[in-house]
Formats: structure tokens, sequence, C-alpha cells
């Protein structure tokens, strides 16, 4: 039995030929899949009854299954998403305005081992196929038309950033942008679609290639090489100065605005050596840089910045001439932010984070 979802328009289109169908109709039963969120193929009315008995025998159409949901006091909320081979994943919605979000996983797990991150601390369990990662933004959307009673709400951007590296799963995850960005799907602009990489170099050329103009997020965290090792364990094999090409190639194909990632890791990564570092690095790049304040999680080994420390690394970066912009952590009490992806209950989230 094959679930409709992990076919693409033409693979859906050599099914329906197969069953003696024309492939066209293979676009109307993507419309219900990705664009309704059907699951029962009895409900597809557009398809003869004789289709879809046939359709019905060969495969069926599946979706992750909600387990828990967490409301945030910011509005927020964070999703546990089962599997079909049990395993849980994470996704987190943030609104903003008229801009409603939806934060995805890419793998279960991370292999990257990042040392500030509570999904890399988690190891490494498998890849998710481009149908789990844009069902994510399908089943956000239904819940949340439904939680919020607004049978109109759509999801307008996805940000690549919740649990594992998109670009150790490319293929996967170009394919998901594809269903995501279809006008017969969740009609996502690709420029309302964010990819962030700890910096995977092949991968950034890849996506270079790739015929659509999603934005690129590097998680930098330090521009000091022997320093951005120590925490970031794939630096050693895509070290900065090679990283730093790639980032100029993706800008000078997509001339799309680059975002730097800079996590605030007080005592480590905000001194003036620091600064002066990543000042360099940036220079030259059209791009801004967002600061992410670190998200202490149990048994982390970094702690939060303090208020009077964010400020003050801000007021530096200031005086460059690129823009730069505070994350302000979305959904922190349920566990949602950034690098808390890593099933902690939210009780033991507000606990560790209540300093
Ligand atoms: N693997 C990709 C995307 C997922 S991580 C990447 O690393 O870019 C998404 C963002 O969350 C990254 O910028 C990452 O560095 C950041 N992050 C990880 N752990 C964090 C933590 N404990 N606090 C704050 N941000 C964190
Ligand atoms: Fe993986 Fe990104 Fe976490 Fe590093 S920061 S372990 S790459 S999810």
């Amino acid at each position: 039995m094959v679930n409709f979802k992990s076919l693409d328009i033409k693979a859906l289109g050599d099914l329906m030929a197969s069953i003696g169908e024309t492939r066209f109709r293979a676009s109307q039963i993507y419309r219900w899949m990705w664009k309704r969120g059907v699951t029962s193929i009895d409900e597809m009315s557009d398809i003869s009854k004789k289709a879809r008995e046939k359709l019905k025998e060969l495969g069926y159409v599946g979706e992750l299954k909600l387990k828990a949901y967490f409301p945030s006091k910011d509005g927020s909320v964070k999703f546990l998403f089962e599997l079909e081979d049990g395993k849980e994943i994470e996704s987190v919605f943030i609104p903003d305005r008229d801009r409603k979000t939806v934060c995805v996983s890419v793998q279960v797990g991370c292999p990257m081992g990042c040392k500030f991150c509570a999904t890399g601390s988690l190891g490494f369990t498998r890849n998710l196929k481009s149908w789990e990662i844009a069902d994510q933004v399908l089943q956000v959307q239904k819940f949340m038309r439904s939680f919020l009673n607004q049978p109109d709400l759509r999801i307008t951007n996805v940000v690549y950033m919740g649990m594992g590296e998109p670009l150790v799963n490319l293929d996967e995850v170009k394919k998901s942008i594809y269903t995501l960005n279809s006008h017969i799907g969740l009609n996502i602009g690709s420029r309302k679609i964010t990819v962030s990489t700890v910096g995977i170099i092949p991968g950034i050329y890849e996506l270079a290639r790739f015929d659509r103009q999603v934005k690129l997020a590097v998680s930098l965290h330090s521009a000091i090489q022997s320093k951005r090792a120590q925490i970031v364990p794939v630096a050693k094999a895509y070290p900065l100065d090679k990283l730093r090409k790639a980032i100029i190639q993706y800008y000078e194909q997509k001339k799309r605005w680059i975002t730097f990632e800079y996590l605030l890791l007080p005592g480590f990564n905000n001194s003036e050596e620091d600064i002066e570092a990543l000042e360099d690095f940036v220079s030259g790049i059209p791009s801004k840089i967002n600061v992410i304040p670190f998200n202490p999680y149990p048994g982390a080994l970094f702690r939060a910045p303090t208020d009077r420390e964010i400020e003050k690394f801000i007021k530096r970066l200031q005086k460059l001439p690129h823009t730069v912009t505070l994350r302000a952590s979305k959904g922190r009490d349920v566990g949602g932010a950034c690098g808390q992806l890593a099933k902690f209950r939210p009780t033991e989230l507000i606990l560790n984070t209540e300093n």
C-alpha cells in the first residue's frame, strides 16, 4: 500500500494512467490531499467512483498523528507528532501579526552534535521523507484553524529550523519545498521559505542551483575557526573560509540576502575579538545578523545571557553597517524555542528556564 502523499504530481500521474484514468486527474488528487487536507479517498468527489475504488486498493492518504500540543503564553504553539514508525518529531507555530510561520523538523534527532543544541544531544535516528516535512505545515494549519476558530487562517511562512540539519537531507527537503510552494498544494511563496544550515558547504552550492528562490540562513555562532569548531563539530570539515565562498556564491546566484544566525553564548563568543572576527566575516556579504540568546535546557553546557549582556552585544553590533535583529524567543515556556526541540516536557522546561 502506497501513501499517496509520498508521490509527486508526476508519480501520481503515472499511477492514474496505470488504472486507466487521464494523467491530469493527478492534480485533482494532489489538491484534495495538500490543499484541502482530505484523507478519505471517498471524499474526493470529482474522481469517479470506479477510480476511487481502484485507488483504495492501491494505497491511502497518510498523515502525521498529533500526539500533543503545548500553547505558549506568547501565542506560539509547539506540536508533538508521531510518525508511522512510532518515532516522534516536533513543529512550532509562530504567529506575528499577519505572518503565520511554521518551524519544521527535517530529521528525527540530528547527526551534527552541536554543543549548544538540545536536538543535537539526542543523536540521530533518521531522515524525514518529504511528505513528513510538508505534512507538518498542513497539520499545523488544520489544527490552528479550529483551535483559533479561524477557518481562513493560512500559514504564510515556513522556516526549516526545527529538529535536524536540512542540508544533509536535501533531496527530501527540496521535494517538500515543491509541495509547500505548489499552487495546488500549500501555496506558500518560495521567498517566504527559509532554510537554515549549520554550514554544510556542498549543500549550499546545491541549494544555490535549486529552482526555488528560498532564503538561506547560516548558523554562524562564531567567526573564529578554532572556536566555532569547538561548538560545531562539522566546522572542522567545512571551515569558515570555504563556507564564506559558498555563501557568496549563493547570494550571487539567488540575489537573496543571507541571514546569519549568531547564538549569544555569554563568556564564549561575545568579546571584542569575537565581534571583530564577525565583522570581517560578514563584510561585503549582503546580509543581516540575527542574534539568538542561548536558550537553556536540562543538562545544557552554557547559560542564558542576561538582558544586560544581550543589550551590550546588540549595541556593539549596531556599529556594523548590517541590520541586526534580536530573535525574540517565542515559545520558551513550552520548550518550542530554538534548540529546545528535543522532547523536554514543558514542566521540566519551565523549571529550568525560570531564572
Ligand atoms: N540545523 C539547522 C537548523 C535547525 S537549528 C541549523 O543548525 O541551522 C535552528 C537554529 O536554532 C540554529 O540557528 C541553531 O543554532 C539554533 N539553536 C540551537 N540550539 C539553540 C539553543 N539552545 N538556544 C538558542 N538557539 C539554538
Ligand atoms: Fe543539528 Fe542544527 Fe542542532 Fe546543530 S544546531 S545539532 S545542526 S539541529
